[in-house]
């Protein structure tokens, strides 16, 4: 090998070739200094060539035989540096994931593999801007008493200032794209094609508005300005309404003022369009939006013009947090708590916890708010060095009273009352309907498995040892947990009153608004779920029509509880709180919190009084009682004590191992050899739980089974584990997927 080279590791973005590693190229002298961490190079593989990504440059490889040399250097600034390399690494090793996996998250989006960096997957749109042409325009020329149709569009576009994107001048002027065409003709107009950056923009504008912080807002803003430079973590803890956007927004202008750019998380942008056009008001272009319902080439562009270091602000979802804006000076995550930060698919992370150490990484601060914090970033802000507490308690704008009732469906009587719409929600729906007032209905996720309840006494068996619901298994007629395996028989008996009527719960939301249309019958009725809204401004379309003067009722699922600001809703009920409940994780109750807190501040806004009404068949339960009184605290103590109690997070942290097949049999062999093959290999003090079926037992033709464990030093954990399971010659037709800190254990 020649001395004088250099060598780059490069990584090709081919996942179909199931390459897990870097390779080493020859770096040609007539380049080498251009060459960095990042670089884009085109390089040859298999008789192709490729795009690749240089991960090191070196002196030395430690390759035998020949290599390749790099082809060509793409002329891009480098897509990653070497703190987003580190963020990378780290992902890898605490989530156990591939690293060619977790750095495509770092790679321009939409691309498989082509040629070079400026042709994405689409194609750019275009607009037509029409202008005033070299001709005045002067309306009381006789030679427009002929041309109506020309004379409106002239008209039209003499009113727009003398230059408008042509859609919008043939609405204003109602003419046909004939005439426009007629008229380009002349030198009365110039059309203009321009390229738009394609954009996600709601229509709904937010007058924006100066507002004088208040102390509580000036004082988060003192804490974390002086934050800036530190990697220091912030929960703001506030109420929806107290002014935690208008600090974010604040604290961002200052971090611009100091050179540096802000990334804003939310969980789910096209639930807070609002938040968008605040920040795009207050900031202009240099905001920009970056999420996942963007189409590829939409989000192509946006990251295209991060990269170039055109944007100032980076608004968007979990991805938002691996665009290569450069250097950041903070990163913002509202909604802290929303488990939409877990990205579940291809690699398996939580944004938090990413944010978290990149934070660290690059010595910036991390802002957190919630109305409900999370119980592990409480804690976290509570008792951990570095972490502090800002609290926003009050509304930053008087708002009025909401009334909460709380409806025990254990007195209803099942025979002559609805289960879903009972007496006293009928009663409040008309009365608010006859008003002209708009309604809110909630009905839990659907598709979750079977559990039971007992209508008698209101109790939910569940498994002794790990103190979940127990899930139904009609085929077998048990009842199992899916935690630790355990069973029992199902006896059709209540075990602590020995009522035989037992209510085997999971009705979705479609039963309910067949229900609601059945009896508010010439009521328009709209509903929300992720099925209806898969499609890009259907949830919009829906919001709309809801928002429109006089009555209506919303029949909606999670969707529904966040980000809503309809001013006429005077109503919200929840038909029925315990689904959540008997879910068989113990993120349960956090949950169920989260719900009945955002659910019903959809409720009374602004000028109307509101009311929540909630049904349930544990009116006793804590987090109810809490979740009415809206008492946070009270809440999180008592949570958190059982919590301690039973090892869950934050005193532990869990790792979910998930096998499944299309062989049952087989699925149950190889979960029982990864189970022996961990024990062998982790020698420290872990709770490992199962493997037993995981609540989705079957999935799309799939046997599950999982294993669980328990460990209060993850970071070793996941060490041992990484290293147990790269050892591991698993069953090729059995799939294996590692969860670390996994938001649902189902
Ligand atoms: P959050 O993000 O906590 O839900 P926002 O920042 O959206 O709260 O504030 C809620 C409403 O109150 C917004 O309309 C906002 O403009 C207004 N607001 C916030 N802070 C103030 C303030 N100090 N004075 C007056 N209005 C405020
Ligand atoms: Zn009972
Ligand atoms: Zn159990």
């Amino acid at each position: 090998m020649d001395p004088g080279h250099k060598y780059a590791e490069v990584y090709i973005d081919i996942r179909s070739l199931g390459i897990d590693h870097p390779f080493d190229y020859i770096i040609p002298k007539s380049i080498s200094n251009r060459i960095n961490t990042g670089s884009v190079v085109m390089v040859p593989v298999l008789n192709r060539i490729e795009v690749g990504y240089v991960v090191e440059v070196k002196e030395k490889t430690r390759v035998e035989g020949p290599l390749k040399e790099i082809k060509d250097l793409v002329d891009i600034p480098p897509v990653f540096d070497d703190d987003r390399l580190k963020l990378a690494s780290w992902i890898s090793s605490y989530y156990i994931q591939p690293l060619t996996a977790v750095l495509s998250l770092f790679l321009p989006p939409g691309r498989k593999s082509k040629k070079t960096l400026e042709s994405p997957g689409t194609s750019h749109k275009y607009m037509t801007m029409v202008k005033m042409g070299s001709t005045a325009y002067d309306s009381c020329d006789y030679l427009w008493k002929k041309r109506k149709a020309q004379k409106k569009i002239m008209d039209a576009l003499a009113a727009g200032g003398g230059s408008m994107e042509k859609n919008r001048l043939l609405e204003a002027s109602g003419a046909g794209s004939g005439s426009l065409k007629s008229l380009a003709g002349s030198s009365h107009i110039m059309l203009d094609e321009k390229k738009v950056m394609r954009d996600f923009r709601y229509d709904k504008a937010a007058p924006s508005k100066q507002v004088v912080l208040n102390e509580y807002q000036k004082n988060c803003l003192k804490a974390i300005g002086d934050g800036l430079g530190s990697n220091e973590k912030f929960l703001i803890h506030g109420i929806t309404g107290s002014g935690k956007t208008e600090v974010y927004m604040n604290i961002c202008a200052r971090v611009l003022e100091e050179g540096k750019k802000a990334l804003m998380l939310v969980p789910e942008i096209s639930l807070t369009p609002l938040l968008y056009t605040r920040f795009e008001n207050m900031f202009g272009d240099r905001v920009a939006v970056y999420h996942s319902h963007m189409s590829p080439g939409e989000r192509y562009d946006r990251w295209l013009e991060i990269l170039k270091g055109n944007v100032d602000i980076v608004i968007g979802t979990r991805s938002a947090l691996f665009t290569p804006l450069k250097d950041p000076g903070i990163i913002i995550m509202d909604e802290e708590h929303d488990p939409s930060y877990k990205e579940n698919s291809l690699v398996r992370y939580n944004t938090r916890d990413v944010a978290a150490e990149y934070s660290d990484i690059k010595n910036i601060p991390l802002v957190m708010g919630s109305a409900t914090p999370s119980i592990e970033t409480r804690y976290l802000a509570g008792n951990r060095k570095g972490y502090a507490l800002l609290k926003v308690p009050e509304k930053a704008q008087n708002a009025k009273k909401v009334e909460r009732i709380l409806v025990d469906l254990k007195k209803t009587d099942k025979r002559k009352q609805d289960q879903f719409i009972t007496g006293e929600l009928y009663r409040a729906m008309k009365q608010e309907l006859d008003r002209d007032n708009k309604v809110i209905i909630f009905i839990n996720r659907r598709g979750f498995s079977n559990f039971v309840v007992c209508t008698g006494c209101g109790n939910i068996p569940q498994c002794p040892a790990c103190e979940l619901s127990y899930n139904y298994h009609r085929d077998v007629a048990r009842l199992i947990c899916h935690h630790c395996g355990r069973e029992e028989p199902y006896t059709g008996i209540c075990r602590v009153c020995g009522s035989q009527n037992l209510f085997l719960a999971g009705s979705g939301i479609q039963r309910v608004e067949a229900r609601i249309r059945q009896v508010f019958s010439g009521i328009d009725v709209y509903r929300m779920d992720s099925d209806i809204t898969v499609k890009k401004k259907s949830h919009q379309t829906i919001i709309n029509g809801f928002s429109a003067p006089g009555k209506a009722i919303l029949v909606g699922t999670q969707m529904i509880a966040k980000g809503l600001d309809i001013p006429d809703v005077t109503l919200v009920g929840i038909i029925n709180c315990d689904g959540m409940l008997a879910l068989p994780d113990y993120h349960v109750n956090e949950r169920t919190y989260q719900l009945i807190t955002q659910v019903a501040g959809r409720a009374g806004r602004k000028d109307k009084e509101g009311k929540v009404i909630i049904q349930t068949y544990r009116p006793q339960a804590g987090v109810i009682q809490h979740g009415m009184d809206e008492d946070y605290e009270s809440f999180y103590k008592e949570e958190l004590a059982a919590r301690r109690e039973l090892s869950y997070p934050p005193f532990t942290n869990l790792v979910n191992i998930i096998i499944s097949g299309l062989d049952e049999q087989a699925v149950e062999e190889e979960s029982k050899k990864i189970l022996d093959k961990i024990k062998r290999d982790i020698k420290m003090n872990t709770d490992i739980l199962g493997p037993a079926p995981a609540p989705f037992y079957r999935i799309n033709r799939y046997w599950r089974r999982h294993i669980l464990l328990k460990t209060k030093d993850i970071k070793e954990l996941t060490k041992l584990l990484g290293e147990s399971l790269k050892s591991y010659r698993k069953n090729k037709d059995i799939r294996l997927i590692i969860d670390v800190d996994p938001v649902w254990i189902l």
